[in-house]
Formats: structure tokens, C-alpha cells, sequence
């Protein structure tokens, strides 16, 4: 073979079947890189060859031995041919059972030495055990180095395509693996030292061919700590670079604050005061915020950012307030008039649908856009609340000085950026969040970010009665919903949605995924509204019902129309798929069944509960699974237990694992670097690693193959 490089592509390496390049185009392997970084999920072992003498009831070993006698006979109960063999080693002898496999005696001749896999089953006559239909592979004992293929190694198991085997993949890394010039090592050797971490073209070789499970594991750390490293760089070089920018200080007088906070219809939790004394404190300093507040759904995030905004407008500055929803925005836009009724310097609203501005009392009127893009450049509006219609070149700010963005998870800087061009300061940024995320997937996604937590609900909130409901009580919940529903209460009913996937050439299966799940929220729908409880007003949500600026004529009711009627109180009970999931607050809502709730996360259906429990009533939570699964009850169990977030995805990263949390929304994250979020020290140590070599050489000058590696890097991750 020629040289070969990472860069290499397949295609010019000799011996590849075209068909199999095909194949690995399909999984975007074209180059040398793309097939070696293709890592093994997972390895079997049949390394380990056991003696005869250390077997123990009911494990799968291997052992290797000689065959003594073999012969077969027919069973006494059932006509069943069977072959039995005695196999011993320098430790005892063993028997093996096969059913009707005659041609055995052919392989296992007396005398001859072979390796048997297989259960170590106890025979119910005589308690002996016995080995209960193995495989096997003689060993041939004119080789002095015998390399089996079935047993005695470690296999690396490779995510696969159609017609692309794991064993098709070994074949093809092993001589690549072979013939490779020397990788360029990019983490300094320093760290590697430092962490007990693989060299790159040591682990490369181990991660697809280790000699132990133990091995394997070692390289793997290896490129976990890489990913890991690399998104702790942008996450630190983003905050060294944004600490020498400007921006506008926000002066907060204590006095005045403390009257502003007085003046509330309801008192602050302790945590609202801290994470509003931390954003106040941020706001006064020259150089520009960059702070994520998360908490609890219902915890009260919007009145903590609103007072913040306030007090940016008393300074005679702009400030935004930008919702990933149209009834987000309006939700804000009313909470703000209900908690500052006299602010009378300029509020406005703007989504695509919607534009308004209030000067006061009495003084709330839809106006033109233009109008009100003219009372924002002009300076009059201080408070904008709005969509992604706020992203705009017509739309100019006028001292733009605080972004508030709800809900976004990661766009947030990306969005103040849009947000203010030419700029001669930067303004603060506060992002906010009611995903519970562990800590280390926090520190690990939004590293560059300063946190604060409300980690309490306010007082006033009744605990929400959540139960498992077992399927035969299928009829008592709703005669209970029936009920609550003539009190005057109303429903959510969620029904799981199958995951899209991913995968662009799948769309059709893609599409026949969601035509299931939508016809399993219609099914409920039309059960529901037919024969269950034909005398309420029910309704249906899914996400393909259009939006209102989409399909407005055609007569279906859109999304926004059915969620305006329900918080109005024209809708008893929502049917809806987990779009219900973000932001929502209809207090009159006292009720959450969710069918099929094995199929959601522990912090979606967290998320979901979050609905409701909002106002005076108490709220009932039903969750419905067909599983009798006892892990999946032990999973919902800890729902009905839970008193906080951040605890249940804790709890919900060790039972299931990382890239459930944020749902649907994409961390950009790499595979391997979000298993290994699971390990809050490797996390630790590579933003350590980050902040020591960025603290001494800020720039990478002294490391000019990392500083191109990491423009790379970040390009991939799609932050940018
Ligand atoms: P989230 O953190 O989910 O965005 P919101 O800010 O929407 O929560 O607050 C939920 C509701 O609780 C709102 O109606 C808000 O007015 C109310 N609220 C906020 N803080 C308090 C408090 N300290 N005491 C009582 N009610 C509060
Ligand atoms: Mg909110």
C-alpha cells in the first residue's frame, strides 16, 4: 500500500470494494480520518479461557480441552438425537450436551484440543453441570502462536449499516492501521503527561484493537478528554475575549431597588434575590455580562430578568427580551404589565403577527411596525419584547444594553450578536433556562457562561399529587378528570411522539414516524372527544398544525388559536404531543396525564408536570405506561418523588445516560464527549487543562497546531 495519511481518502486506497465505499459514504466516511475515528460502541470478550475446575453454575465461559470420548445416543422422553462428550483439561473434565448436531463426531474426534463457548448449565438428574450446546473451534497445536477468530480475543463491535458488518470494518482498519504515517499528536504532551492520557497514535491502535477490555477503556479517555479539552478551549476563549470587551454599566441603587422589590404583588424567594443580586452586580461592571439563569419551571426566572430590565431602563437604556415562542412573547409582555402596571417609558411587543406599544396606564395601542421601530431607534421604547422578528436590519436599537433570551439553551450569545451590529459596546447577556442539566453537561455546554440557580419554588405553590396509574384504573381517572373539569378546571393529555430521526435519506420512514405518532395523539383525540367525553370541549396540538403566519386560510385552527383558547378557558382538554413541553402557563390547569410515559425522559416528563401546579388549585399528575417493566417503574417512580430538577437529571444521567435532557435540541456536541459528561472529573480536569494553557499563552502562539485544530473544532461543533 501507498503511504497513507488522515487525510487520505478511501477511495484512493487500493483494495477497497467500490460497494464498500459506497457504504461508508452513507455513514460520511470518505477519508482515512473519518474511518479511524469511526470508533467501537462496544467490545466482546472471549478472552479469558476458564479452567475446568473454576466454572460456576450458569456463567458463559470459555474453556479450552480435549476431547475424551464422544457418542451419541436418543433421548428417553422425546425422540431428541444428542451427542455427548467429555472434555477435560489439566484441572477435571466436563461433559457437553448438543441436540441433534450429528456431524460433530466428525469435528471432535477423540484426542483433539478445542475451545467451547457456551452456558455452564446443572443438569436436573444428577446436579453435575454440564456444558449446555457450545460453539467451538479446534485449536490447531502446529502453530505455536494459534489466532482464533470466535473465541479467546477481544472483538470491537462497530456501529453498522446495512450490508457493512463489524467484521467488514476490521478488515478494512486493521492493514490501514498498518500502513498509517504518524498521526500529529495536537494535545501538548505536557497534558498528556499530566492526565495519564494516551499518545494519539497509541490509543488510535488500542481503541480498535486493545488487548484488554481495560485497554480499550484507557484509549477511549483518551479521546474523550480530546472532545472534551477542545469544547473547553472555546468555552474559555470565549470568556477571556469577552472580558476585554465594553460594556454600558447599569448603576443599581440599593434603595431603590429594594422599594422597586417592595412594591411586587408577591414576595421574592430567597434564590430570585441572590440570582437578581448577581445579575445586578454583573450589570454595574464595564465589561459586558454573559450569565445563564436557570431554574425550575414556575420558579419565577422572567420577574427575576423584568426587574432587571427595569432598572437598565431607569438608567435611560434599551433592553430586549427575546422568547423562542409567539405565546412566550405575550406571556412575557403580560407579566410585565402585571408586575410594573405604572412603567410608562415605553414597553413594546413584537412578533411577526404582532406589534404594540404601551406608555402606561390607558396608553396601550397595536401600532405599526414602523412606528414602532421608529420609537425604538429613536430611543423612546426602553423594554422590547418580542420573537425572532426582533432579528432585523430595520429594526436599529438605541443603546442597546441588556438581552434577555428565554429558552434558547445554547443560542444565546449567537443571538445578542445578531442583535447589535456596529456596535461600540457589548451588551449583557442573560440567558435563561427551566432545562434541569447536571452540572458537568452545564459546565461542559455552557462553560463560558456564568451560572445562577433558583433552586426554590415561591411559597404559595401546592405540591402537585403525582401517581403511577395502574391500566385497570384507566376509568376512575377519568371519572376523576370528568370531575375536576366540571369545577371548572382543565386537562392536558400527552401522547408520546416517535423520534424523528436524524438521518436525511430517512425521511420517509422519518415521515411515516410522525404520521404514527400524530395518529396516535388524533386516536386519543377522536376517543376522547367521542366517546369519553363527548359533553367537553376537546382539542388536539401536534407540531404539523400549521402556524398562524403558515396556512392562515385554510380553515384549520392553528397552533397559537387552540393554545390562546385553552388559556381562556374555551378548551377543557388539550390532546397534544410534547410540544406542550416549554413555557406554557395556564394556571387554570390542574391536570397532567401523560400516556406512554416510559417513552419520555425523567426531565421531559419533569418538564410536562411543570404545566401544571401554576395556580390556587391543587394539581393532579397521572402518568400511564403499558410496561411492567421494573426499571421503568423505578424511573417513574423517581418522578413522583422527585422535589427538584437538577436532582431528577442527575439521577436521570446515570439510569439513562446523556442526550436526553435537552430533548430534541441539538448540543453540537461529539458523541463520545457527551458519554463522557458521565464523568465529572474527566470534565473537571480538561477545563482545568483549558484554563491553564489559555491563562499563559491567550492567544495559542505558542501553540500554533492547536490554535488551527480548534478554529477546525469549532467550525464542526456548529456553534458558530
Ligand atoms: P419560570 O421560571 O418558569 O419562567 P415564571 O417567571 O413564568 O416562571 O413564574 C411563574 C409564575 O409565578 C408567574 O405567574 C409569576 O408571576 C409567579 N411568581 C414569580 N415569583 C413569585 C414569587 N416569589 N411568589 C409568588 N409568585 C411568583
Ligand atoms: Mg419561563
Amino acid at each position: 500500500m501507498n503511504e497513507i495519511n488522515l487525510n487520505t481518502p478511501l477511495i484512493q486506497i487500493s483494495g477497497i470494494a467500490p460497494r464498500f465505499i459506497a457504504k461508508l459514504k452513507k455513514m460520511n466516511i470518505e477519508t482515512v480520518k473519518d474511518l479511524l475515528w469511526h470508533f467501537p460502541t462496544r467490545y466482546e470478550d472471549f478472552s479469558k479461557i476458564y479452567k475446568i475446575a473454576e466454572l460456576i453454575p450458569n456463567q458463559e465461559a470459555t474453556i479450552q480441552g480435549t476431547v475424551e470420548k464422544i457418542k451419541s445416543r436418543r433421548t428417553w422422553h422425546r425422540n431428541l438425537f444428542l451427542m455427548e462428550a467429555e472434555i477435560s483439561d489439566d484441572t477435571g473434565s466436563i461433559r457437553a450436551i448438543w441436540f441433534n448436531q450429528p456431524y460433530i463426531k466428525n469435528v471432535l474426534q477423540p484426542g483433539r484440543l478445542a475451545n467451547f463457548s457456551g452456558k455452564i448449565t446443572v443438569s436436573r438428574k444428577d446436579g453435575d453441570i454440564y456444558l449446555s450446546n457450545p460453539t467451538y473451534e479446534l485449536v490447531n497445536t502446529h502453530k505455536i502462536y494459534h489466532e482464533t477468530k470466535h473465541t479467546a480475543r477481544i472483538v470491537p463491535i462497530y456501529p453498522e449499516t446495512r450490508g457493512l458488518t463489524s467484521k467488514g470494518l476490521r478488515y478494512l482498519i486493521k492493514p490501514i492501521l498498518n500502513g498509517l504515517t504518524e498521526i500529529q499528536e495536537i494535545i501538548p504532551y505536557e497534558i498528556l503527561e499530566k492526565e495519564k492520557l494516551l499518545e494519539i497514535n497509541i490509543a488510535i491502535r488500542k481503541i480498535h484493537f486493545p488487548n484488554t477490555i481495560e485497554e480499550a477503556l484507557i484509549a477511549k479517555r483518551r479521546f474523550a478528554f480530546e472532545d472534551l479539552f477542545f469544547l473547553q478551549l472555546i468555552n474559555v476563549r470565549e470568556r477571556l475575549k469577552l472580558a476585554k470587551e465594553k460594556s454600558m454599566p447599569i448603576k443599581n441603587e440599593l434603595e431603590k431597588t429594594k422599594k422597586l422589590i417592595k412594591a411586587l404583588p408577591f414576595e421574592l424567594t430567597l434564590s430570585q434575590k441572590k440570582s437578581l443580586w448577581e445579575i445586578l452586580q454583573d450589570l454595574e461592571k464595564p465589561r459586558p455580562m454573559n450569565r445563564l439563569l436557570q431554574g425550575d419551571v414556575g420558579s419565577g426566572k422572567t420577574v427575576v430578568a423584568a426587574i432587571a430590565a427595569l432598572i437598565t431602563a431607569q438608567n435611560g437604556c434599551q433592553a430586549v427580551f427575546m422568547a423562542p415562542t409567539e405565546i412566550l412573547a405575550q406571556q412575557h409582555y403580560r407579566t410585565f404589565k402585571k408586575i410594573f402596571p405604572e412603567f410608562g417609558d415605553g414597553l413594546a411587543l413584537l412578533t411577526s403577527n404582532e406589534s404594540k406599544t404601551r406608555y402606561g396606564h390607558e396608553l396601550e395601542a397595536n401600532t405599526k411596525k414602523t412606528c414602532l421601530y421608529r420609537g425604538v431607534s429613536q430611543g423612546k421604547i426602553k423594554i422590547i419584547i418580542g420573537t425572532h422578528a426582533l432579528i432585523q436590519k430595520n429594526l436599529i436599537f438605541n443603546n442597546l444594553t441588556l438581552v434577555v433570551v428565554d429558552e434558547q439553551h445554547r443560542f444565546g450569545v449567537k443571538q445578542r450578536a445578531e442583535l447589535v451590529k456596529n456596535k461600540e459596546f457589548t451588551p449583557h447577556l442573560l440567558s435563561m433556562s427551566a432545562t434541569p442539566i447536571p452540572r458537568t453537561l452545564s459546565l461542559t455546554i455552557f462553560g463560558d457562561l456564568d451560572l445562577s440557580l433558583i433552586d426554590e419554588l415561591p411559597k404559595n405553590r401546592k405540591q402537585i399529587i403525582t401517581k403511577v396509574v395502574d391500566p385497570k384504573n384507566r376509568n376512575k381517572a377519568y371519572a376523576f378528570i370528568r370531575e375536576q373539569i366540571k369545577k371548572g378546571r382543565q386537562a392536558f393529555v400527552i401522547c408520546p411522539r416517535i423520534e424523528p430521526s436524524e438521518k436525511k435519506e430517512e425521511s420517509i420512514q422519518n415521515n411515516f414516524g410522525l404520521w404514527v405518532n400524530i395518529k396516535a395523539v388524533k386516536e386519543e383525540y377522536e376517543k376522547l372527544s367521542k366517546k369519553i367525553f363527548p359533553d367537553f370541549k376537546v382539542a388536539m396540538l401536534h407540531g404539523k398544525m400549521p402556524t398562524r403566519n403558515k396556512l392562515a386560510f385554510d380553515g384549520k385552527p392553528t397552533k397559537e388559536k387552540i393554545m390562546r383558547d385553552f388559556a381562556e378557558g374555551k378548551i377543557d382538554i388539550i390532546v397534544a404531543t410534547s410540544i406542550v413541553e416549554v413555557g406554557v402557563d395556564v394556571p387554570n390547569a390542574t391536570i397532567m396525564m401523560i400516556e406512554g410515559a416510559d417513552r419520555f425522559g425523567l426531565a421531559q416528563l419533569y418538564q410536562f408536570r411543570g404545566r401544571i401546579g401554576r395556580g390556587e388549585h391543587q394539581s393532579f399528575c397521572f402518568l400511564f405506561t403499558e410496561s411492567t417493566s421494573k426499571t421503568t417503574h423505578q424511573r417513574l417512580k423517581s418522578i413522583v418523588e422527585a422535589k427538584n430538577g437538577f436532582e431528577l437529571a442527575e439521577k436521570d444521567l446515570r439510569l439513562r445516560g446523556p442526550g436526553e435532557f435537552l430533548g430534541e435540541a441539538q448540543t453540537g456536541m461529539p458523541d463520545i464527549a457527551m458519554k463522557a459528561i458521565q464523568n465529572p472529573d474527566l470534565v473537571k480536569s480538561a477545563r482545568e487543562a483549558a484554563i491553564n494553557i489559555l491563562t499563559n499563552d491567550p492567544l495559542l502562539k505558542n501553540h500554533p497546531d492547536l490554535h488551527n485544530y480548534l478554529n477546525q473544532f469549532q467550525k464542526q461543533v456548529h456553534w458558530e
